[in-house]
């Protein structure tokens, strides 16, 4: 998405509308916030604010610069070019970035005074000669056989980094992990992460190590189980208002909604859009809303999402197309000037992204991380959070 600021005045640019029209996301940063501080509440460790994937399709530098001034004290990216983005945009907090293969930039991120993961022998022979002085965070994996050093390459890597500190090559800060099946809280994998966690920071230590920021939780993690915590949390989701775990309620940070295109009377048998795979068994009246998949809408939901039209959900009805999808407006009276609610938080009964993420059996980060490149977003500022708060 690209970023516009609230004031439609302020779109610039001689080929761009010079009045906002037309579909938009809106970012409440109140909300973002709000949830920052909730979860900082909640642990006496540091939080990292995750703010990968464009923070999770809400702009990485606002989610950022929010969670900052709410509690956060550290931001977490996968991609050397994530966290150099982040510096150019004038964000200087202490900054990791975990997620990148061998032929990563890593002389600039030491430069940029980005920290890397260290997941493997290889990664730490990279950074040494490539990118000598990198603060580094090894990588024990903990239970995904995804990313991270296998148990049985653990002492090896710390040995190997214990000498590259002594030369100078490298500077060992902190120790990661991450749990794979926090979404159910008691999960028996969650208890083995985090002895196998516990296992990784002593091997560490008996190596000459110190490392001083230990972390394993993610959103759902510290929401559930303060074993997990040490001494800092990876806070992504949470941050825009989704709580894998389900224990939290948390606010909604996004609203996408679009203003109908047009509207058109459909007497009954009307057969609408790409394989006619709806029709209509009474009359009715139709809204075309300039929304697709190409914006982020799963095809997937065809046939099952709806959208709050005027107070009301109505069906979109027929398939999804790539950038436009059709709403059955029923008796609700719209015309070509309403807007509706395609997604926001919930509070007013417009469907949330846990509900696009049920109609397309999806999560509901693969529905707001897929929110498309051409909607322009609108940010809406939290307060100062030195003068007076949150509302
Ligand atoms: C994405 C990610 C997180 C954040 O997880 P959430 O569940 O979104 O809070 C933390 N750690 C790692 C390694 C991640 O990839």
């Amino acid at each position: 998405m690209s970023a516009v600021a609230a004031d439609p005045a302020s779109v610039t640019g001689q080929l761009r509308p010079r009045v906002l029209t037309g579909p938009r996301a809106v970012v409440d940063l109140a909300a973002v916030a709000a949830n920052t501080r909730l979860i900082a509440d909640r642990t006496s460790a540091e939080v990292m604010a995750v703010v990968k994937a464009d923070g999770f399709g809400h702009g990485a530098a606002d989610l950022a610069r929010t969670a900052l001034a709410y509690g956060a004290t550290w931001l977490g990216v996968t991609s050397v070019a994530e966290a150099c983005a982040l510096r150019e945009d004038g964000i200087d907090a202490p900054l990791l970035s975990w997620l990148n293969g061998l032929d990563a930039d890593f002389a600039t991120a030491v430069a940029s005074g980005v920290d890397l993961a260290v997941p493997s022998l290889e990664h730490l022979q990279a950074l040494s000669g490539g990118a000598p002085g990198a603060r580094v965070h090894l990588h024990l994996d903990t239970g995904l056989a995804r990313d991270g050093a296998d148990p049985h390459e653990w002492a090896a890597l710390c040995l190997a980094a214990a000498r590259a500190q002594h030369q100078g090559l490298v500077i060992v800060v902190g120790v990661m992990g991450h749990l794979p099946c926090v979404e159910h809280p008691g999960h028996w994998s969650t208890r083995l992460g985090r002895e196998r966690f516990a296992w990784g920071v002593a091997v560490a230590r008996r190596c000459g190590l110190r490392p001083r920021h230990r972390h394993l939780a993610s959103t759902a993690a510290t929401l559930t189980d303060p074993r997990t915590h040490h001494t800092m949390v990876r806070i992504g989701a949470g941050l825009v208002g989704i709580d894998p775990s389900g224990t939290t309620a948390l606010a909604g940070a996004l609203t996408l909604n679009a203003p109908l295109v047009s509207v058109r009377e459909a007497p009954a048998g009307t057969a609408v859009g790409y394989g006619h795979a709806w029709t209509a068994s009474v009359g009715t009246r139709l809204g075309l809303v300039p929304l697709g998949y190409a914006d982020g809408l799963p095809w997937a939901a065809s046939g099952r999402a709806e959208v709050l039209v005027r107070g009301v959900r109505r069906p979109l009805v027929g398939r999804i197309s790539m950038d436009q999808a059709v709403v059955d407006l029923g008796d609700t009276g719209a015309g070509p000037r309403d807007t509706v609610t395609v997604l926001g938080p919930g509070d007013d009964g417009e469907p949330t992204a846990a509900d696009w993420a049920h109609w397309s059996r999806t999560l509901p980060h693969e529905v707001v991380t897929g929110l498309g490149a051409r909607t322009p977003r609108v940010v809406l500022p939290a307060p100062s959070p030195h003068l007076g708060g949150l509302r």
